[in-house]
């Protein structure tokens, strides 16, 4: 079967930019939410990554306007029967993931691969909740979705050969460099990444430096380009806790424990760029 139509449900930071790259890469997208502003927001972020390209003289205002023409927004399940594939980009918790996959399985068809974006959740549980674990994998992108290369695709215990092929020659499709990997908390990337971003929070609520110095550590000293505490107001701190979460209740073991501070940040609302604070201001 050929993958004409790709079907995103959530339009926030990773829903948007996959939608993006989808139908910058000549495939039709029906992007999904949960009110008209999510939406909004969605194709806001989309235009305003497609006017950087067009300022950057890598695609023109005309191209623009063919890509975002290739996009449908819906608030509903009912399109998603058009759908040859479907990845899902809504928040990060196991159960609303799983009610949205009983929905959406009413409605599309028997042969359509359905995968998560999750960053963390175990693709084998959330296959188990659709009447395709064969058909179901990881799609892990990496935020910014246009810029970043990688593709991690996650294989469940149940995920047939046949799927991780047909996702890795879409990740292709989408320009990005796909790694296989197995079905385990946090996958490759998280479980190397948020213990690092975990230990860099308590190096600064011991006090061993500010955010600024830790950041330029590790920049300088490590060529990262972009610092541990910088890089997790991008990602959002209930992300990262939440990822730390699984990954010390999953594990079993104290060295993933999150970091008092993550904690307390995330109570006082203090998401990162999102919410214009984080370990730095951006308002
Ligand atoms: P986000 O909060 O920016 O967007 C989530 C969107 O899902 C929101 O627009 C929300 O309205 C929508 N939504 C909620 N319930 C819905 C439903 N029932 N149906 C349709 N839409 C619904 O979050 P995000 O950063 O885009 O993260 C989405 C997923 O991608 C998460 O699983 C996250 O772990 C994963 N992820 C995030 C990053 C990152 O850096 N932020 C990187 C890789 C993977």
């Amino acid at each position: 079967m050929e993958i004409k139509t790709i079907g995103v449900i959530g339009a926030g930071q990773m829903g948007a930019g996959i939608a993006q790259v989808a139908a910058q890469s000549g495939y039709r997208v029906i992007l999904k939410d949960i009110e008209n502003r999510f939406l909004d927001l969605g194709m806001q972020r989309i235009t305003k990554g497609l006017d950087r390209l067009v300022k950057k003289e890598r695609i023109t205002e005309g191209e623009k306007e063919e890509i975002l023409g290739r996009i449908e927004t819906t608030l509903e399940f009912e399109p998603f029967s058009e759908a040859d594939f479907v990845v899902e980009a809504v928040v990060e918790n196991p159960e609303l993931k799983m009610s949205v996959f009983k929905e959406l399985i009413r409605v599309i068809r028997e042969d359509v691969i359905v995968t998560s974006n999750t960053s963390s959740i175990s693709i084998t549980k959330l296959a188990s909740s659709t009447d395709r674990p064969e058909r179901f994998a990881g799609m892990h992108f990496f935020n910014p979705v246009p810029v970043m290369r990688l593709v991690e695709v996650v294989k469940g215990i149940r995920t047939s050969q046949e799927t991780v092929n047909i996702v890795v020659e879409l990740a292709k499709k989408l320009g990005k460099t796909p790694v296989v990997v197995n079905d385990f908390p946090g996958f490759v990337s998280n479980r190397l990444l948020m213990p690092m971003i975990n230990e860099a929070v308590y190096a600064l609520m011991e006090g061993v430096a500010g955010p600024e110095e830790i950041d330029t550590v590790m920049k300088l000293g490590m060529n990262h380009p972009m610092g541990p505490l910088e890089l997790a107001d991008l990602i959002g701190l209930d992300t990262c806790l939440y990822i730390m979460e699984v990954l010390h209740r999953d594990l079993g073991d104290d060295k993933y424990r999150p970091a008092p501070l993550l904690k307390k940040m995330v109570d006082a609302g203090y998401l990162g760029r999102k919410s214009g604070r984080g370990f730095y201001s951006y308002e």
